[in-house]
């Protein structure tokens, strides 16, 4: 190949834009999370255990926090629920789980933060809805008092404004305003304006109250995918508070895993978005932590944030009609995160690990070289024996019926030697 093969410059790489938020602070004890700023995109979820029944929520928010969610909220709908959260908190202290709570309010919370003071002190963000903190006089009123609170425990707030429950005194004033223009706005576009200024004037309000702009988070949530890109593009221009990034109602299974894939891509490549919940629906029988995982892979899958070992597996075609490599992808995958908890711990930088579980020989040598470590099955009418790559070396060679055992155990002595103590 001559010189002149080459392009003079190098093609551009690829990376998410550095985002440019303020950054709050979500503490409980010595766990603070960091949202926004130069902080991690953080991984949340919520519970949909009945909260009053605090052994049961905290079991589930355990759950959460081990899969990787780092801020857990649950429901605070009721007094009984108002009461058990302290009860849930002392819990999750007892068992070391110190994962923040944050409270969801709708309608009362002004209520149930000024009986249940135990309540406001135990959580460690509250979520408010401006859409339904009441109407009229009584808004702005029952808002304040709840901010109020806030600023008096130091707590964080996400301002948490959704489509579904949009401000509508909001929404009739700019529809008016919108039927005096001489070339009115599409519906759709005031709501946006709508969910927007509905966002914004109550974090300026919460600020006028007394509340700490580093620690006001905003959401603006919608449940379609080009929606929640316009929306989130135009209230990531206007202000600079931390945004809580989430596309709602996504749905169950593969539509509701695609939409807030496509949503939030877009937005985290564009530097947009400093916290994330994926809405799944589970499915059922399927477990609550699904949610988490799917937010941990968009972040991981962006080289936003690394979380657990990734498998690299191909999709198998003609060459392997077995199950045999579809059942060790998935086997080395669940027991990939299933060591996590505890190899977070013990082996600091395990997560950055790459292991390739490979179809054939086509591609399997090749990937699995690539790899930490990386297993090439054999395809059909290949010998039976599967070589394993270890550091881009080839350096063994499995054959027999407990392939999958070995690999297993070939992959722990790999994770003990370059990661444990005194490695
Ligand atoms: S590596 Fe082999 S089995 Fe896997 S997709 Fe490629 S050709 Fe098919």
């Amino acid at each position: 190949m001559s010189d002149n093969t080459f392009q003079a410059s190098p093609i551009a790489l690829a990376a998410p834009l550095p985002r440019r938020s303020r950054q709050a602070r979500v503490v409980w004890r010595n766990n603070v999370v960091t949202v926004g700023g130069d902080a991690p995109v953080r991984v949340q979820s919520m519970t949909n255990t009945d909260t009053v029944d605090a052994v049961e929520t905290a079991i589930q928010v355990r759950q959460l926090a081990q899969a990787g969610s780092e801020m857990v909220r649950i429901t605070v709908n009721t007094p009984e629920a108002a009461a058990a959260v302290p009860y849930i908190r002392e819990q999750l202290d007892r068992m070391g789980e110190y994962v923040p709570l944050v409270g969801d309010f709708h309608y009362n919370g002004h209520r149930l933060l000024t009986d249940y003071p135990a309540c406001a002190e135990a959580l460690s963000k509250y979520r408010i809805n401006p859409g339904n903190v009441g109407k009229g006089e009584k808004k702005d009123k029952q808002f304040g008092q709840m901010i109020e609170i806030a600023a008096k425990y130091d707590k964080a707030v996400r301002i948490g404004v959704n489509w579904g429950s949009l401000d509508q005194e909001i929404m009739a004033e700019l529809m008016d305003a919108n039927s005096r223009r001489a070339q009115p706005w599409e519906t759709r576009q005031v709501m946006y304006e709508a969910l927007i200024t509905s966002a914004i004037t109550s974090a300026e309000l919460a600020q006028s109250i007394g509340l700490n702009p580093d620690n006001i988070i905003l959401s603006c949530k919608v449940s379609g995918v080009q929606d929640l890109i316009a929306v989130y593009r135009e209230l990531a221009r206007r202000c600079d508070y931390a945004l809580h990034l989430g596309l709602t109602e996504a749905g169950m299974g593969a539509k509701g895993t695609v939409a807030s894939t496509a949503a939030l891509a877009v937005l985290l490549q564009e530097g947009i978005g400093d916290t994330i919940r994926v809405s799944l629906t589970p499915q059922p029988g399927e477990a609550r932590t699904q949610e988490v995982v799917v937010a941990s892979e968009i972040l991981q899958s962006l080289g936003l944030r690394v979380f657990v070992p990734s498998v690299t597996a191909c999709p198998g075609c003609g060459r392997t009609t077995s199950t045999t490599f579809q059942e060790l992808a998935k086997q080395i995958d669940d027991y990939l995160r299933g060591q996590m908890p505890v190899w977070r711990m013990k082996y600091p930088g395990v997560e950055a690990m790459k292991v390739a579980v490979m179809g054939c020989i086509v591609n399997g040598p090749g990937e699995s070289k690539h790899a930490d470590i990386g297993i090439s099955l054999p395809g059909n009418g290949e010998a039976p024996a599967a070589p394993v790559f270890i550091d881009g070396e080839k350096a063994m060679t499995l054959r027999g019926e407990g392939i999958a055992q070995e690999f297993q155990g070939i992959v722990e002595s790999y994770v003990q030697r370059r990661w444990g103590a005194g490695a």
